[in-house]
């Protein structure tokens, strides 16, 4: 998978490329991500990407030039982008559903805003989708941007060593994952629950999924509803 990413911060993504599983599957060529500042597009000498905004108010606007021009010059080369995703805080909310669906896709690119964000003719007329990572502002679309590589990538066929480890995580079937423990069985006066060293396979997959089950009610009532409603539509 390719995914281009326009920013006028490309250096925030230094970390998150240079680290841990992603960084693997760039070593490995499962993912490409290549960083476009389209302050580089800018057509003036103060290389300008924003303005004031029309009809007055505080802040800056993003320009629709530069991010225009630098889409189209992207989309000039290599294969045809699947997604042109728009990250604001206006848009679809970021599910592990969403990240499922861009992960089976071969190219995306992702616009990250700053200042008091785009102008809507750039909403309008050039994203495939916009996306939110969540009800809260922040500063600029990078770190929504890395929220959203993130997720992706680690679903990518072979990226996660062992796939199934993607398949049973929390929200993968619209509930949240069971409780894990490793090693020591009693730490402090805390005991591992006996039924999973009981080595009985069935078993310990009913608990679990009980276990999911439970949670995802007491936690997250909105999943478990949602949850019913699908099931309620299947039959
Ligand atoms: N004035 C905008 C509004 O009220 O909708 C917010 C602009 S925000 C300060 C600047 C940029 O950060 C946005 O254009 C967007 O790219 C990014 N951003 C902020 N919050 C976000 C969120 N929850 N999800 C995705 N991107 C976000």
């Amino acid at each position: 998978m390719q995914i281009d990413v326009l920013t006028l911060f490309p250096e925030m993504f230094a970390g998150i490329l240079s680290e841990s599983i992603i960084k693997r599957a760039i070593e490995r060529d499962q993912a490409a991500v290549n960083l476009v500042n389209f302050r580089d597009y800018a057509l003036d000498n103060h290389r300008s990407v924003d303005d004031k905004p029309y009809g007055g108010g505080p802040g800056m606007v993003l320009m629709c030039q530069p991010i225009f021009d630098a889409v189209e010059d992207l989309l000039n080369v290599g294969p045809a982008a699947d997604e042109i995703v728009l990250l604001s805080p206006q848009g679809q909310p970021w599910t592990q559903q969403t990240a499922l669906e861009l992960s089976r896709k071969s190219r995306l690119v992702l616009i990250a805003g700053h200042y008091e964000g785009f102008d809507e003719r750039i909403r309008e007329h050039l994203p495939t989708r916009e996306i939110s990572i969540g009800d809260y502002i922040l500063t600029g679309g990078e770190i929504a941007a890395m929220v959203v590589m993130d997720s992706v990538i680690r679903l990518l066929p072979g990226v996660l060593g062992d796939d199934q480890s993607s398949a049973d995580e929390s929200f993968s079937h619209g509930m949240l994952e069971y409780p894990q423990y490793t090693r020591p069985e009693k730490y402090r006066d805390w005991k591992v629950p006996d039924i999973l060293l009981s080595g009985h396979h069935e078993n310990i997959e009913r608990w679990r999924r009980d276990q999911a089950l439970q949670r995802t009610q007491r936690r997250r009532p909105d999943l478990w509803q949602r949850r019913q409603q699908e099931q309620q539509q299947q039959q």
